[in-house]
């Protein structure tokens, strides 16, 4: 694959590469079902005392099990996490026995309950000056499968082009997601470098296509083998002292 042409664009996955993800998700995940039990048992408790308390019949595990059965069920959404959720809830709620409306209007309400949780969020600290810099040089775009909404966080003035691949039905591994960033930004995958954590979602797909990776190896797999033209960091951070040396590399 060398010599390369110069690099002008950055493509990003967001979660476990510009932040942690894993406690935010933790934390929302019990959040937003701890208040639909806690306004639920408040709203409808006395109605609803032969049912019992909606978390007794259907814990926090009930419902993981039953967004994973959604996603086998209805394959084409299984990408779309919200949705996924959303539909879960509906039916658990369903089975506890309230009417569909109501069952649809709790539903959404905790999902935006979860939204909300789940953008509350910290980018490492080093992330906003990155991007910051980099913007001079580089176009930018996010590519998410998670349901992060960029809009509703500070770091969206540092991308002009953000797709949603799990809403758009062709969640990462899938080519399109990349192959989209990509004609919006006016580039070419042998001019772009994609950096994410994901060997399945992110490494792979992006170098199939030609870009080149950044790998954020955040679960320390070193002896795994790297494809040419991907690179494996620890931390976001290391990505300016990769592209100083991929500059230094290119062909002119
Ligand atoms: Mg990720």
């Amino acid at each position: 694959m060398s010599p390369h042409a110069p690099l002008d664009t950055l493509t990003f996955d967001l979660d476990d590469t510009l932040w942690d993800n894993r406690p935010v998700m933790e934390h929302a995940e019990k959040g937003h079902y701890a208040w639909l039990d806690e306004s639920l048992a408040a709203w409808h408790g006395t109605h609803l005392d032969r049912q019992g308390r909606y978390s007794e019949r259907f814990p926090l595990s009930a419902y993981q099990a039953r967004r994973l059965e959604l996603a086998q069920r209805v394959p084409l959404r299984r990408g779309d996490f919200t949705w996924i959720r959303e539909q879960a809830l509906t039916e658990l709620l369903e089975e506890y026995g309230l009417p569909r409306s109501a069952a649809r209007m709790w539903a959404a309400a905790a999902i935006d309950r979860f939204l909300d949780l789940r953008h509350r969020l910290s980018p490492y600290p080093e992330v906003a000056a990155l991007l910051e810099n980099l913007r001079g040089r580089y176009r930018l775009a996010a590519i998410t499968n998670g349901n992060a909404d960029l809009t509703r966080l500070p770091l969206a003035t540092h991308f002009p082009v953000t797709i949603a691949a799990g809403e758009m039905l062709a969640p990462k591994p899938d080519a399109r997601p990349f192959l989209a960033a990509l004609a919006r930004l006016g580039s070419i995958p042998s001019r772009a470098l994609h950096v994410g954590d994901s060997w399945r979602e992110d490494v792979l797909p992006a170098s199939r296509l030609g870009m080149r990776v950044a790998w954020i190896d955040i679960h320390d797999d070193p002896e795994r083998a790297l494809p040419a033209g991907v690179y494996r960091l620890r931390h976001v951070r290391e990505l300016p002292d990769l592209l100083n040396r991929l500059g230094s590399l290119s062909s002119d």
